[in-house]
């Protein structure tokens, strides 16, 4: 599959939408909405969800809100309210004028209520939390009507006004929609709308307020209110689709937006559960929301994946209403065929060896040329300066190969990429037997040739000496040990107990090709032969060079995984 090329994705809620403007439903109008609560990043399954509503939306000549559901005061903020924004910018996509929150609607939320009270379908309740969780029932015995459910309309009315007026303390009193308490769907067993929360600051309305709309009660109005033709929405909210369908119909809304439910995306090797993203950001297993090994689209990008393979990606996937489990490798597959294609190649040497070239003048210098693409003359070439010292990789290297070795043994020969062939002439050790440094003869008819009569049949990457630069180079890895490690319930274990403790690798003697003094923060490249890095987002020029491995060459995890 071409990165390319993007075809227009056909799936189950394209179908309805298509059959809905044949039938001339909305007026033939296509309006969807991403609606994130602002307490915390968003992750890739947050992207399924944007690409989804967004792309619906552009291929339909229709609108996309973006619309922060904050009724939560307590858990969220500002800096994740920012957050998402750049994100969703990020990943391609544009709101333009229609960013809303929910909060916007607070006042017409009471309204709304106050209409359900005057149609006696809403009661102020004053059971505690722990009596309305009893009264409730369970799934296999209905619930008991509240002692307070036949207030009369006039008493609800005060009561309700009193409630915004604070003079109840939290949980002393809530509003509830009366509907059915023996409906076999507990959702509809007369849901809280409103509770009291006093003495907490929300990011768009102060202390405006001190009671706050539920999430069944502010979703379906939020949509019905902006006009919004399909709410597309995870599985888990199939069954409040009754209660959807109900606020908007009793409260008698103009527009009835269409709940539509697909399933959650579930990534292999991580987490997605906005819960345990927070816990392992604030318990310090990872630094912070854009650490490069988060499955969140600020970590992501800092680990070097682009819009593009994210959207690819969601592409791949698909929609539908089936279990979402993804492999790993489809993630990675995606941003690999996009830095394939796209990525200049450049030589840096991890762990490196110094290799003194004993028949090369010490002075000398040659500016060899390399292409940045192998397939891509377009794409230019860059310098390569060749010296008397290099440096390649102690991988590189065997004293004693095992079987099928093909890099550079003691008296053998290996082609330097770009360069010569070289050939080991003496291994120089330390007082502890370890090899510190190579005395190499080179060739000089080698350059871009093989020599004559001998099949030279290794190739390694190097770095100048004398022109390389320092670089740290980190190694990310899964951040979990295990598939699932968010379903494992092993007995007493947490889901932090299958961190990867391999999950990062930092290398701090590694040099890179000196063309990469010009590279830019978030660049991407393929170093030969070791995989994808890009230059750590956070670089300014002058300061020591971080790079980030995005991924490597092929999928490692493969073999092991067939191992176990
Ligand atoms: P929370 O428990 O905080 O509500 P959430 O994952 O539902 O977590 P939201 O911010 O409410 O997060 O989600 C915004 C939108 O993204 C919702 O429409 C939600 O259905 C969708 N979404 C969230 N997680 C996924 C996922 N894993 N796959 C697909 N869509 C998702
Ligand atoms: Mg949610």
């Amino acid at each position: 599959m071409s990165v390319d090329k993007t075809e227009k994705p056909t799936n189950f809620i394209r179908q309805i939408i298509d059959t809905d403007i044949a039938a001339g439903k909305h007026a033939g109008r296509v309006a969807t909405r991403f609606p994130p609560e602002p307490n915390g990043y968003l992750h890739i399954g947050h992207a399924k969800s944007i690409v989804l509503n967004f792309g619906i939306a552009q291929d339909y000549q229709g609108t996309c809100n973006l619309r922060f559901d904050d009724t939560n005061p307590h858990k969220e903020n500002i800096e994740f309210v920012e957050a998402i924004k750049q994100d969703v910018l990020w990943l391609g996509y544009d709101w333009d004028d229609r960013l809303f929150f929910a909060s916007d609607y607070f006042e017409k939320l009471y309204e709304a209520a106050v209409t359900l009270i005057k149609k006696s379908q809403a009661y102020v309740c004053d059971l505690n939390a722990e009596e309305i969780r009893a009264y409730r029932g369970t799934l296999t015995k209905p619930g008991q009507n509240s002692p307070h459910r036949d207030r009369r309309v006039e008493e609800n009315l005060d009561l309700f006004a009193r409630m915004r007026a604070g003079e109840f303390a939290d949980g002393e009193k809530v509003l509830r929609a009366k509907i059915d308490m023996t409906s076999p769907n507990i959702n509809l067993r007369d849901p809280t709308i409103y509770r009291i929360r006093h003495g907490v600051v929300h990011h768009q309305t102060g202390e405006a307020w001190c009671i706050y709309p539920m999430y069944d009660f502010t979703h379906c109005l939020s949509d019905a209110f902006e006009g919004i033709t399909h709410s597309l929405c995870t599985l888990e909210f199939e069954d409040h689709r009754p209660l959807y369908d109900w606020f908007i119909q009793t409260v008698g809304c103009e527009h009835t937006p269409q709940q539509i439910e697909f399933s959650r995306l579930t990534l292999e090797y991580t987490v997605t559960s906005k819960r345990k993203l927070t816990s392992l950001v604030e318990e310090g297993h990872v630094e912070g929301w854009s650490d490069p090994r988060m499955p969140t689209i600020a970590g992501l990008r800092h680990r070097g994946y682009t819009p593009n393979a994210l959207r690819q990606f969601c592409y791949r996937i698909g929609v539908t209403r089936a279990d979402n489990i993804v492999e790993m490798a489809v993630l990675e597959d995606c941003i690999r065929d996009d830095l394939n294609e796209n990525a200049a190649r450049r030589m840096a040497v991890l762990h490196p060896l110094k290799v003194i070239i004993s028949n090369y003048p010490e002075t000398q210098v040659e500016e060899l040329q390399a292409a940045n693409h192998p397939q891509k003359p377009e794409m230019g070439n860059r310098v390569l300066p060749f010296s008397n010292e290099i440096y390649i990789d102690q991988a590189d290297f065997a004293e004693i190969p095992p079987k099928k070795f093909k890099r550079l043994v003691p008296g053998g020969e290996v082609r330097l990429r770009n360069a010569y062939v070289i050939r080991c002439d003496e291994v120089v050790k330390d007082a502890h037997g370890d090899v510190i440094e190579l005395h190499c003869s080179y060739d000089k008819d080698t350059l871009g040739k093989n020599p004559e009569g001998r099949k030279v049949k290794g190739v390694i990457h190097w770095v100048s000496a004398k022109h390389g630069i320092a670089a740290e180079v980190r190694l990310y890895d899964r951040l979990f040990t295990q598939a699932n490690p968010d379903a494992r319930n092993d007995e007493g274990k947490a889901f932090t107990d299958y961190l990867n403790p391999d999950s990062l690798l930092t290398l701090t003697q590694s040099v890179v090709e000196p063309s990469l003094c010009n590279a830019e923060a978030g660049q991407a490249f393929q170093f030969e032969r070791e995989g994808y890095f890009c230059l750590d987002l956070g670089h300014t020029s002058g300061n020591e060079m971080i790079f980030n491995r995005t991924v490597t060459l092929r999928d490692t995890w493969a073999k092991i995984e067939k191992k176990n």
